[in-house]
């Protein structure tokens, strides 16, 4: 750790990419050593991207601000000219040390972020001027509690019954709150005029990003599962990858089925965020046979399915609609998760739904009974519900597991081919 590398690259260990990146000694800019036309390799260089986009950034007197949840919207933060990053955490490594605080009994994404805070491991939490929290899943609450004990932090309230006729409001009011803390913060004006900006910024990633998404519509997708969960960045807004997004874009649309199909199992994947290494259970589907054509969760679609009215009287109140409509678990009813679901299954045909749930998340495990049913009762296709937390030790019992799943989508189309 504080090491630079003889090329004086960020050093990153190959071996456990979801380290926290190296201190940077002075270097190039990445993007000018990058080749122009390899997105792959753009975005399998992110956190290195971001930890340069957010160190020249802070050198330039930017502010930086963590969050640590898709219900924040970065709208308002990169309307106070600060540079929102997400913070949560992916390492297995940084648990043993999270428990010294909290409970082993806790989601691993919970315990890896706070790891990272006690550690002082994440530059980015180290380099972060001020936290955005939320009042989702309890755990995560009572966990920016301790962590606000010696960081900036503000919380948001969300209210977790979307559809109460005073929910829009009191959510519209937290953003006007958080906007108002911004300012304060870091002696800055937020005008409807800068929110609008950063809406059209959001938007265009936003489009960006669903459009590859869309690509794994094809019967012959040009990506796994695995590459397009790459297509994201810890940081938005960056136009380096917007141009890589466009580039990708351009690249795969031209790839032609042919009127050919994948031989892979198509799998829908639902359930908890797969955070930057975090990636082991889509990584054993997607070497078993499957290909994930669609992730319906906050790393995947669900934040980028709809954007914000960009030419709304009242910009904040665009954000409080957009935002408040993301289907989270820690909602209650959460309808618009199966909506969301049904719509999905519809365009990305999946032979299969996996869902996937970090141990000790109440929330997501409790509805995993309703999306089980939802797959198999309404919409007639095998379900998988896959409950683990970042150690690899259950990976052998997963992956049997999962091609069990495979034996039978494989036999039933069989049956369905012979019947036909
Ligand atoms: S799953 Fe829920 S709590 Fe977690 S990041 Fe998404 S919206 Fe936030
Ligand atoms: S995965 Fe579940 S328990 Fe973990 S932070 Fe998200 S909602 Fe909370």
């Amino acid at each position: 750790m504080g090491k630079c590398s003889d090329d004086n690259k960020i050093n990153i260990d190959a071996a456990n990419p979801c380290n926290p990146p190296q201190p940077s000694c002075p270097s190039e800019s990445l993007a000018k050593k990058q080749p122009q036309n390899e997105p792959l390799a753009w975005f399998g260089k992110m956190i290195q991207n971001c930890y340069e986009y957010a160190s020249d950034a802070k050198a330039k007197g930017k502010r930086i601000v963590g969050i640590m949840c898709e219900y924040t919207p970065r709208e308002l933060i990169m309307a106070a000219d600060a540079v929102p990053v997400c913070l949560c955490g992916g390492s297995a490594e940084m648990i043993p040390p999270a428990e010294e605080h909290l409970p082993a009994n806790l989601c691993p994404l919970i315990k890896s972020t706070y790891g990272y805070h006690i550690q002082k491991a994440n530059p980015f939490l180290e380099m972060a001027d001020l936290i955005v929290a939320e009042t989702t899943c309890d755990g995560k609450k009572k966990m920016y509690e301790l962590m606000a004990e010696t960081r900036p932090m503000y919380v948001l309230e969300l209210p977790q019954k979307p559809t109460d006729s005073d929910a829009m409001a009191h959510w519209a009011s937290e953003l006007r709150k958080l906007k108002t803390k911004l300012e304060n913060h870091f002696g800055v004006k937020v005008t409807d005029e800068k929110i609008r900006q950063a809406i059209g910024v959001m938007n265009r990633e936003r489009q960006l990003r669903r459009e590859l998404a869309e690509l794994m519509k094809s019967q012959l997708p040009p990506l796994t599962g695995r590459q397009l969960l790459e297509f994201k960045s810890n940081i938005s807004g960056i136009s380096a990858d917007f141009e890589q997004y466009t580039e990708a874009i351009k690249l795969f649309k031209t790839q032609k089925d042919n009127f050919r199909r994948d031989p892979r199992v198509r799998v829908l994947m639902t359930g908890v965020p797969m955070v930057h290494g975090a990636e082991r259970v889509l990584d054993i589907i997607e070497s078993h046979g499957g290909l994930v054509v669609c992730m319906d969760n906050c790393t995947g679609l669900k934040p980028i399915l709809e954007d914000v009215d960009e030419t709304a009287k009242d910009p904040i109140l665009a954000l409080a609609e957009k935002y408040l409509r993301l289907p989270c678990s820690v909602m209650t009813r959460n309808d618009r998760r199966l909506e969301v679901l049904r719509n999905l299954v519809a365009e990305y045909r999946p032979q299969c739904v996996i869902e996937l749930i970090w141990q000790a998340c109440i929330t997501y495990d409790v509805e995993s009974y309703l999306v089980k049913k939802l797959a198999e009762k309404e919409l007639g296709i095998p379900y998988l519900r896959v409950e683990t937390d970042y150690s690899p030790s259950d990976s052998a019992r997963i992956a049997l597991r999962v091609e069990a799943l495979f034996e039978t989508v494989s036999q039933e189309t069989r049956e369905q081919r012979c019947s036909s």
